[in-house]
């Protein structure tokens, strides 16, 4: 029941193209409202600028300084439920 869902991410700066993979995790059960969002690998030139529980609202940080969404227009859905 309180499996975690593992995956990994690209992450990718729109200002200056910088891209790295981070190693995330957040909870399997998607009917609670916040999916217990956690980044356990930080790929290098990014940082956390504004921490979330929720990915799309969780804020990154770049070394060129642009801040942007770690999920943005990109669909995370293994199960459905296509959103943007
Ligand atoms: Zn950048």
């Amino acid at each position: 029941m309180a499996a975690r869902d593992r995956y990994s991410r690209k992450l990718e700066c729109a200002k200056c193209g910088h891209a790295g993979f981070a190693e995330v995790s957040e909870t399997d059960d998607r009917r609670t409202s916040g999916r217990d969002f956690k980044i356990d690998e930080m790929p290098r030139g990014f940082s956390t600028e504004r921490q979330s529980p929720d990915p799309r609202k969780h804020m990154m940080k770049c070394r060129c300084g642009a801040v942007f969404r770690f999920e943005q227009d990109t669909v995370y859905a293994p199960g459905g439920e296509p959103r943007r």
